[in-house]
């Protein structure tokens, strides 16, 4: 196989990870996907096959790591701003379950795409996904260069959904995991335990070990999940997990809103990934997860949107300066979660949750190649008394410049360079109407 050529990246501050920081000039060397070398100044040409290496002068850019949306629910963007302002199960009863009734393979193909757009062009690299028509995102995905975690949803209402959704999720995976050059990995996705019952859940576990694949679920949103679960099976769904078996595979658990102490040691005692999404829980009203209480017993947290309609934007930056505001609040603690913690948490820990490989998230050696560059020009990057500060407590998704993931650059100068946005738009408009004629 030929070597690919280096390509060199010579910005003007480099976020390796959260530890890591170079704020003046700095180079970050990428060959085969993959980063190989980064360091301060500009590069000096002592990496072996040198020969035909392309080098970006991008003085006025400050690269960071690409940010990883761990909760979502791409093809929602279709129903953004369709229902405010309603509590969890009136906005999924009376809102969101009619729509869906009108979904179809094409609406799902344009509306992830919308969700791609939106998504890479706020510095997002890699996202997971849970929704219906996958193979419909997976094409979509492939299309727009990004990276992503698919998972056919799960609900488990009659023997017959159930059967047919374990059967769908397998042919998905047999087509999909690694696919798009090892961009799209499959995770299973059993929505929740309040559609999905113990007997189904104990299958997902069963099918997760036999095709090696992890498995993302809601778990703990809402209080009346919870009392809910109590009352029927007289276990917390994070206890009930642990007695179906899911916790013996790779679980990423989206929410964990209320959780009691002995469900944080058991989220921490079996390794299960928390996406924490703080926008979309306090937008539903469903609460304020205790999100330093799950730090500091050592659970890997990440950082999710959720869908667009109950958000209503996929943008990271919000929930990074979010997450890293909120609990200081709701505390009363200004030492709580700090910059570091919340940018791990939408950048390595991401990564971690949604079951890559260790070091990516990260820009170090041997991390997949996922920067994205920010305008060192803008007003909220002056001064720079501490570059990770600006990242975290002043960027917005309006400083995202330039993308690059693997080997390409997925968006140059604001514009992506893999979707038609205009096509886009006007598909999604079309399908919108469709759905409001009902
Ligand atoms: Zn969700």
């Amino acid at each position: 196989m030929n070597e690919r050529p280096i390509q060199v990246f010579e910005v003007g501050g480099l976020v390796v990870d959260a530890d890591t920081v170079i704020p003046g000039p700095a180079y970050l060397a990428v060959a085969n996907g993959r980063v190989q070398a980064v360091g301060p100044g500009a590069w000096t040409e002592s990496l072996d096959h040198r020969d035909g290496a392309t080098v970006h002068r991008m003085p006025r850019r400050i690269a960071i790591p690409g940010l990883i949306n761990a909760h979502g629910h791409a093809a929602m963007t279709l129903f953004r701003g369709a229902g405010d302002d309603v509590p969890l199960q009136t906005w999924l009863q009376q809102k969101i379950f009619p729509l869906e009734q009108q979904l179809t393979a094409d609406a799902v193909y344009w509306g992830t795409l919308l969700a791609c757009w939106e998504m890479v062009t706020s510095g997002t690299t890699c996202f997971t996904d849970m929704y219906f028509f996958m193979e419909q995102s997976a094409r979509a995905v492939a299309e727009s260069g990004l990276r992503a975690a698919l998972s056919p949803g799960l609900l488990g209402f009659t023997e017959e959904m159930q059967a047919e959704g374990l059967a769908e999720s397998r042919r998905f995976a047999r087509d999909w995991h690694g696919a798009a050059g090892g961009r799209i990995q499959v995770l299973l996705g059993p929505h929740a335990p309040y559609t999905c019952p113990p007997p189904f859940l104990h299958r997902v576990a069963d099918l997760s070990a036999e095709l090696g694949l992890g498995i993302q679920i809601h778990l703990s949103e809402t209080r009346a999940e919870v009392t809910d679960s109590v009352a029927a099976h007289g276990r917390t769904p994070i206890e009930q997990m642990v007695d179906v078996g899911l916790f013996e595979r790779p679980v990423l658990a989206a929410h964990c809103v209320h959780v009691t102490a002995t469900d944080i040691q058991v989220l921490q005692q079996r390794d299960v990934r928390v996406a924490h999404n703080p926008q979309s829980n306090l937008k539903l009203g469903s609460g304020i997860a205790p999100l330093v209480e799950l730090l500091a017993a050592g659970v890997t947290v990440a950082l999710g949107t959720d869908g667009a309609a109950s958000n209503n934007n996929l943008d990271l930056f919000e929930e990074l300066r979010l997450a890293a505001t909120l609990h200081k609040g709701r505390l009363e603690d200004a030492t709580a979660v700090p910059a570091k913690d919340a940018f791990a948490m939408a950048t390595e820990r991401g990564a971690r949750a949604v079951f890559r490989p260790p070091l990516d998230g990260t820009l170090r050696p041997g991390a997949s190649a996922d920067l994205v560059f920010l305008d060192a020009d803008s007003p909220r990057f002056q001064p720079q008394y501490d570059l990770l500060s600006n990242v975290v407590y002043a960027a917005s998704a309006a400083d995202v410049c330039d993308v690059f993931i693997g080997e390409q650059f997925v968006v140059e100068n604001r514009q992506p360079t893999t979707l038609d946005t205009e096509r886009i738009s006007f598909e999604v408009a079309r399908i919108a109407r469709a759905f409001q004629r009902g």
